[in-house]
């Protein structure tokens, strides 16, 4: 289940876009703000913004920020103001931030993963992310920035396994003993090898970076491992490459 705050909960003040846009939608880029912030405030800064770039109001279709929360933009079956000659075949998926400098969160990715997958299965628009707004015909932007863009296959791989059945959310089973605790164990990222994507973990306790195969990382899953909202949170949790997911294992307490 995928949360969205509406219109009416983060206060929009101005229109719904510039008319009525066929659904489903062909392309579905992935945009940012270069703005900064979070909550709904946020969102009214994109929505000025917006309105007074176009007079449409906020030009995106859905927004998400760094925490996770996924907001209304103009609303799916509206056209934007987003991808220049594709706003009535494409939708848009705006990261609040500037990702040219910082570093996409892992609730930010989640979200965005969540909310393709949502997309798809409601008849909005394709399987995956079409690609950043610089893949765009004609484009001429370094939107999404270079983090986001680097991330977009691993959101997609995501999306893949959310719309494959994967849980919504890694969670703990509900036979797991109370008393356990989930510190962050291990950080898990994918990085380029021999140009195949690898998958790798550090070992909280080893300190050791090693290879982790798919039949492990299914299993720290399956076994309640939480994924992590913040890899910051934890001194010495510094993500090695963008969208490092941080994995807790429950350690059963005596
Ligand atoms: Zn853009």
């Amino acid at each position: 289940m995928v949360a969205i705050r509406t219109r009416e909960q983060w206060g929009a003040r101005h229109d719904r876009g510039a008319g009525p846009a066929p659904l489903p939608a062909e392309f579905l880029y992935l945009h940012h703000t270069v703005t900064r912030g979070t909550g709904d405030a946020a969102m009214r800064t994109i929505e000025q913004i917006g309105e007074d770039s176009f007079d449409r109001g906020v030009s995106y279709t859905f927004a998400v920020d760094t925490l996770g929360a996924i907001y209304e933009g103009h609303g799916i079956e509206r056209r934007g103001a987003h991808t220049r000659g594709l706003n009535s075949r494409a939708r848009a998926i705006v990261a609040i931030g500037n990702y040219d400098v910082d570093q996409p969160t892992p609730a930010l990715l989640e979200s965005i993963a969540q909310l393709v997958a949502h997309g798809h299965r409601a008849g909005w628009w394709p399987r995956h992310l079409t690609g950043g707004h610089r893949d765009a015909p004609g484009a001429a932007t370094a939107c999404p920035g270079r983090h986001l863009h680097a991330a977009i296959p691993a959101i997609n791989r995501r999306v893949g396994q959310i719309l494959a059945g994967a849980p919504t959310r890694p969670t703990t089973p509900a036979a797991t003993p109370a008393t356990t605790h989930q510190e962050p164990t291990m950080m898990i990222w994918r990085e380029p090898v021999a140009s195949r994507a690898a998958v790798f973990a550090v070992d909280h306790a080893a300190g050791a970076r090693r290879r982790i195969e798919r039949p492990e990382l299914d299993a720290i899953v399956g076994a309640g491992g939480v994924r992590h909202q913040d890899p910051q949170a934890k001194a010495g949790w510094q993500p090695p490459v963008a969208g490092a997911w941080l994995y807790g294992i429950p350690v059963a307490k005596s």
